[in-house]
């Protein structure tokens, strides 16, 4: 029995609503990652089965030294587990043990065009000026990304405001995979369509957090500056060190959130809060409004500590096991992989691909 496409009788319940999201092993996770991601991981567990992907081949797009990329896909694994994803009620992998994720991408690559890669802003900021020595790898990133997504046939994909424009080139994918195979999708048993549309989960006060330094740059991973993020390993002090020299403006807080309009820094600074605080910017200005930001920042590292004090020694107690993360790991991909096979060999009947 194929697993079922969309189909003319029941077009709203054909796809069977599944999370998946990816984080990157490329450094240390900080405060945007948590707000923007993690946290929201976490939420839709309840709701939701959840793929949790820690995406070392999308790492890899560029440089990564061979000695720390395990490292690093451990420590993005220990996140997740120390933020509360169920790694037993849910799947959580490296992306590197599933090789189906490369297998689709190639279908994809053949099926995205040229001109809607063009148009990818991150390829853009991550190439930088020497666009001629970007890696390929770094170009076809979001093909990666809408395999990644649609392998699982996953309907959801909570992200931060950041990869929005990629979510909606893996809708573009889906589409036209949709369409350029329909008789065979039909032919096959697949209704009317293949692959879902995924849908972005991009939602809070902050889906884009922004550097500490610089409030037109988003908080990185992958920037220069140490200063300009809070990492999940930072201890009290260094969580309260870069909040207090985090950039401001002169200004006391504006009481309503217009007033934060023209004011990058403090508006990044109240939607951090808002985030911790679970509660909304508005609120944030309700109680801090006309205070210095000497006073509110001192609030804000109380609030920090107190949220990520916890994951970070939950963190710190899971790196020190790795034999325990790659059997979470092993555990996630085997899982992972039952899912993502049966749907490649549906895509290799559909792309009229000769199997065994
Ligand atoms: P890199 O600089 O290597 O791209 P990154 O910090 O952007 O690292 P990713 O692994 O690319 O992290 O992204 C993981 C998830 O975190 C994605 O859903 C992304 O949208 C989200 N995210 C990344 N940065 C921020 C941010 N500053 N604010 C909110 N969400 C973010
Ligand atoms: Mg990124």
């Amino acid at each position: 029995m194929p697993c079922g496409g969309a189909t003319d009788e029941d077009p709203g319940m054909a796809f069977k609503e599944r999370v998946f999201s990816g984080v990157q092993p490329t450094g240390n996770l900080h405060l945007g990652n948590y707000l923007g991601a993690l946290v929201k991981f976490v939420a839709l567990q309840d709701k939701y089965d959840c793929i949790y992907c820690v995406v070392d081949l999308h790492a890899i797009t560029v440089w990564q030294d061979p000695a720390e990329l395990p490292k690093a896909t451990r420590e993005v694994t220990a996140a997740f587990l120390a933020c509360g994803i169920d790694p037993k009620k849910h799947i959580v992998f490296n992306q590197s043990q599933v090789a189906e994720h490369a297998e689709l991408a190639w279908v994809f690559n053949c099926i995205a065009r040229l001109g809607w890669l063009n148009r990818m802003t991150q390829f853009k900021e991550k190439a930088g000026k020497d666009r001629e020595n970007a890696s390929i790898g770094l170009y076809s990133y979001p093909t990666l990304m809408a395999a990644d997504i649609l392998v699982y046939r996953a309907t959801h994909v909570p992200v931060g405001e950041d990869q929005k424009q990629h979510l909606e080139l893996s809708r573009d994918i889906a589409q036209k995979f949709n369409n350029d195979f329909a008789k065979s999708i039909q032919a096959h048993g697949y209704g009317d369509a293949f692959f879902p549309q995924p849908e972005p989960l991009i939602q809070g006060p902050a889906t884009r957090v922004m550097s500490l330094r610089d409030g037109s740059k988003k908080m990185s991973k992958s920037d220069a500056s140490d200063q300009s993020r809070i990492n999940l390993t930072d201890d009290a002090d260094a969580i309260a060190h870069k909040i207090r020299r985090a950039k401001t403006d002169p200004e006391a807080l504006p009481s309503e959130e217009k007033g934060l309009d023209p004011r990058p820094e403090a508006d990044n600074l109240v939607g951090i809060y808002a985030a911790l605080a679970e509660t909304s910017k508005a609120d944030v200005l309700r109680e801090f409004g006309g205070a210095q930001f000497s006073t509110f920042k001192a609030a804000l590292v109380d609030l920090a500590v107190t949220r990520l004090g916890p994951i970070n020694a939950e963190m710190k107690r899971l790196v020190a096991d790795p034999v325990y993360i790659d059997s979470v790991l092993a555990d996630g991909a085997a899982r992972a992989q039952v899912i993502a096979a049966e749907t490649m060999k549906a895509v290799k009947d559909i792309v009229g691909f000769v199997r065994r």
